[in-house]
């Protein structure tokens, strides 16, 4: 296994739709190992391929770190696809590991339906809600390009843009690497 540098904003990766996963195999295996070492390594929660620069439609969520998530079961997600969003939305403040020190608030549906491949390339149907939506709803957002700037309105965006700057120059103190510009 190994920690791989994660992409942060400005990098073009995070910009672009991922591709879908043809098949599971070995390497895609290896990724996965890769992808929640690199997230432990972080103290993240969530992480999608292409923050660690692979063009795949996959993610990883680990709740466990989270006080009242002990139990949560870490998944992966190969090729999701969001089949039901719940007309609530709720605000929540959400940071990511490609936005190093960004907090802002985003609303988002309060609850998700999600279909994905399982490592074992098994069609699965969860239904999820409170964090685990949000983190879910903010994971698939990369592998479709999209990030926290893109989900909030013109003037949080604003406020955002001298720290968009300093993060995509690397002007961030992180315990954890991150690519060379
Ligand atoms: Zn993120």
């Amino acid at each position: 296994m190994s920690i791989i540098p994660i992409t942060v904003y400005g990098d073009s990766i995070l910009r672009k739709k991922t591709q879908k996963v043809q098949y599971v195999d070995d390497e895609l295996i290896q990724n996965i190992r890769d992808m929640f070492q690199t997230m432990r390594n972080a103290s993240g929660i969530g992480l999608a391929a292409n923050q660690v620069g692979l063009d795949k439609s996959v993610f990883v969520i680990d709740l466990q770190e989270v006080e009242g998530y002990e139990k949560f079961k870490p998944v992966v997600m190969i090729n999701p696809e969001i089949v039901l969003e719940s007309d609530e939305i709720v605000t929540i403040e959400e940071g990511c590991l490609s936005l190093p020190n960004l907090r802002s608030d985003v609303d988002r549906p309060a609850s998700v339906k999600v279909k994905f491949l399982n490592t074992d390339e098994q069609e699965e149907i969860i239904e999820a809600d409170e964090l685990f939506a949000r983190v879910i709803l903010h994971e698939y957002d990369h592998l479709i390009g999209k990030m926290i700037p893109d989900r909030v309105n013109e003037n949080i965006k604003k406020k955002l843009q001298k720290q968009l700057r300093d993060i995509s120059d690397r002007k961030v103190e992180i315990d954890y690497p991150i690519t060379e510009k």
